[in-house]
This record gives structure tokens, sequence and C-alpha cells, in this order.
């Protein structure tokens, strides 16, 4: 059963039939970036909290009636979401926080929460009869697009910008895609593949552009709520480039609220680095999106221009969240902080919310006595180059046993 209505354009407020529209607003062009809109009343007849108590599917999949997608495939898909909410004992006694999750959204298939989109699109391109999916990235939709293609045996040709860590880059090949590295930025990867896109007619799984992708991404929301048994935290902190994943978060959330299933959408903290900061300069100054430079670590995040502003600026607006934005430094420290006291290893842009939860806590923009969820949205081990900038390197130790305590004990373990 397909609960879908329409698809409302988040520029001129038109709403479209199931089947009039393609990708992004006829009228508006590739800035009216749809979103899709759900038959709540039928909806909430079907998704009770009964219908989740019993449901034994522990994947994203388990929320298809609110994807939008034909169920026909799901069972040959690789398994992306429910990924565990860690409660924290140590991160939160540090911070001095009541309360705190981690999404560890690092562990799905391809490591990213990209997955949840790839997986979306990868079944939507199989419904559509797309001989090829296509879609540019700075590497974790890219990575997870090659990974959910290749599972399902669909061909996939991918475009990235030159600076794609190592370990993305290698995923995408071993996972057979046609790999284009772009010699330029993820705006030149962007506007390459959008080209050949067009004129190869492929699926185009770019992010922004394609309405379902957010519809994979909501799912991260609809866990979080789900694992706190409907009572999701006061606050939920997430990195932004494009916006999309942002965007993601607040629909899942806002949909639950409308289907009377949680009491309130939690308050989003959007976090970007300073090295590539457009949604923070555009809501100091309150002026629209400027480009910026992409220069920063967080490789997944550093978009200059962000391709879903309307989806992140609601997500903000409408929830009543802040926007931040924290130095590559501190993001290091946050990687390193996350390792240490909870075992959790996040890539840059991954641990990007965990910087700006300090940040915003050292701003009493969020309070100690509220409760929060940061969510982990790439694995470490994607990008151990930049992870390294985040460790102290051991030394070379001869195979001396006094040599060793000397050691042990400058480490204090003995
Ligand atoms: C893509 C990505 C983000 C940000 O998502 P957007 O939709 O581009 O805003 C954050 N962290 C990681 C690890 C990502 O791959
Ligand atoms: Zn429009």
């Amino acid at each position: 059963m397909n609960y879908i209505t329409g698809y409302r354009c988040t520029v001129c407020g038109k709403i479209f039939k199931p089947g009039e529209v393609e990708l992004t607003c006829p009228i508006c062009g590739e800035k009216g970036i749809l979103d899709v809109e759900y038959d709540y009343e039928a909806l909430k007849k079907v998704l009770t909290k009964e219908y989740f108590a019993k449901n034994t599917n522990y994947s994203m999949w388990r929320y298809a009636p609110l994807m939008g997608i034909k169920e026909d495939h799901i069972d040959e898909m690789l398994r992306i979401g429910w990924t565990p909410l860690v409660k924290s004992h140590n991160l939160a006694k540090e911070l001095g926080l009541k309360e705190l999750y981690i999404k560890d959204d690092g562990l799905n298939p391809s490591g990213s929460s990209k997955d949840r989109a790839s997986g979306v699109a990868v079944l939507k391109a199989i419904e559509a009869g797309a001989k090829v999916i296509s879609c540019s990235s700075t590497g974790n939709a890219a990575s997870s697009c090659a990974c959910h293609a290749a599972h399902m045996g669909l061909p996939a040709v991918i475009f990235v910008p030159k600076r794609a860590p190592i370990g993305k880059l290698t995923q995408i090949s071993l996972y057979g895609a046609t790999l284009v590295v772009v010699d330029g930025d993820y705006k030149a990867a962007f506007k390459l593949s959008k080209e050949a896109i067009n004129r190869h007619h492929w699926y185009n799984r770019n992010a922004a552009i394609n309405p379902f992708m957010v519809e994979g991404k909501k799912t991260v929301s609809l866990e979080i709520a789900e694992q706190l048994k409907f009572k999701p935290t006061d606050w939920v902190v997430a990195s932004v480039g494009d916006g999309c994943t942002i965007g993601g978060v607040y629909k899942g959330f806002d949909e639950l609220h409308k289907l009377g299933l949680i009491d309130r959408v939690p308050r989003i903290l959007g976090v970007q680095s300073t090295g590539c900061e457009p949604f923070v300069v555009a809501s100091r100054n309150n002026e629209p999106l400027k480009e910026c430079e992409e220069n920063t670590i967080a490789d997944s995040i550093a978009v200059g221009i962000p391709r879903n502003p309307l989806k992140a600026l609601r997500a903000v607006s409408k929830s009543n969240g802040r926007w931040i934005s924290v130095s590559d430094e501190k993001i290091l420290e946050a990687m390193g902080e996350l390792g240490r006291k909870e075992g959790i290893f996040g890539e840059p842009a991954g641990v990007t919310c965990l910087a700006g939860l300090k940040e915003a806590l050292n701003q009493g923009i969020i309070q100690k006595d509220e409760s929060v969820t940061i969510i982990i949205t790439g694995n470490g081990l994607k990008d151990p180059a930049n992870a390294q900038k985040a460790i102290e390197k051991p030394p070379l130790m001869e195979a001396d046993i006094n040599k060793l305590d000397i050691y042990l004990k400058e480490k204090g373990v003995i």
C-alpha cells in the first residue's frame, strides 16, 4: 500500500500528484526541491506503537509504509539502519550532561548514514527500470551508492572531488563502480555529474535533487524515537553539509509528531566547521546563503554551495534549534574523546556533532540538565589519515622488558 498523497515544492508550495513530477518542481526548476507527503490519517491507523512492538524487521525497512517504497525487493537488500543508540556514561559525566545518547550510524554497511538514502535510491532505480545509477558526493554518498548498487547488481557511475579520502575512494572502486575523480572540488564534481546524468538518462541519486533521499535519511529519527520508547531527547545534534541529513532528521520527528507517536519535536542543533560554514554565516547575519570555500578536514561536510538549503534551514527554525560552528582542532579533539571515552571511532564530519555539542554547552545554548542525542554519521576507518592527527603515535619499542616498563610507567598503566 502506498500512502503518498503528493509532492510539495519547498519553494512555491505547489503540490503535485504522484506521477506528475520526476525529481524537482517543474515551475521552480532545480531549486524547487520537493517534499514527499503522506496520508497521515490513514498511516495513524497502521503505524501504531503495537505495530512497532510486533515488527521484527530490525532495519530501516521497518518504516517502509512511511518511506514511499514498494516492498518487493527489501528482503534482498543489505541490512541498513537500526544502528545502536548508545547511552553514554563516561562522556556524559565528563560533559556534566544529565543524559547523552550516541546514535552510531557509522555501523551501517558502507560505514555512514548515507546508506539510508542510498538504499532507497537503489530500490527506486530498480522500480524505475534504470540501467545505471549515478551520483556525485564528497565521498560517503558515493561509496554507499556503489555498495548498495553492487549488492543489487545495478551498475553505478560515481563522481567525487579529488580530495576525497583514500578509504572512501577505495570503497567505491572495490564495490565495482565506475569512479570518476574530478579534478576540482565538490561543486565541480556535482556539475559534471549533473551533465552526465542528463545526457545519459541515468537514475539520479544526487542527494538534494531527489526527494526520496530525505525519506531514507529521516529513518534515523524514527529509530532514535523508537529506541527511546517514543520519548526523544530535548536536543538532537547533527553535522551539516548539503543539509539533507538534518532535513531528514527534522522530517522524521515532525512526521512522528503528526502521527501522534511523540509529544514534541526535539530541538535540532546544526553543526558546521568554521572552514566551511554557509548556514552559520547566513543565520548569524540573517541573510541568504552565500557560497563558501570548502576548507576543512571534515570532508563530508565541506560543501560550499549546500544543495538542500531550505530543508536544512527549516529543520533548525521549525524545531526552535540553533546553528553553530567549530574549528577543525575542536573536531579532532572530539574525535579523540569519543574514541577514548566511548570506544566509538567517527570520521571528522561524523564527530563534528560532538564538538558542536561541547560548544553549545559552553555558550549556554544547551543546558546541562537537558537530554541530548548526537548522531555519529560516519565511521573513522574511512579516513585514517585525518584520524592520525587526533592521536599520539607510540614509540617503536625494543624487545626489552625494562625499557617496556619505563614506557608503561610513563603511560601510568603500572
Ligand atoms: C553527508 C554527511 C554529513 C552531512 O549530511 P548532509 O546531508 O550533506 O548535510 C555529515 N556527516 C557525514 C559523515 C556525512 O557523510
Ligand atoms: Zn515550485
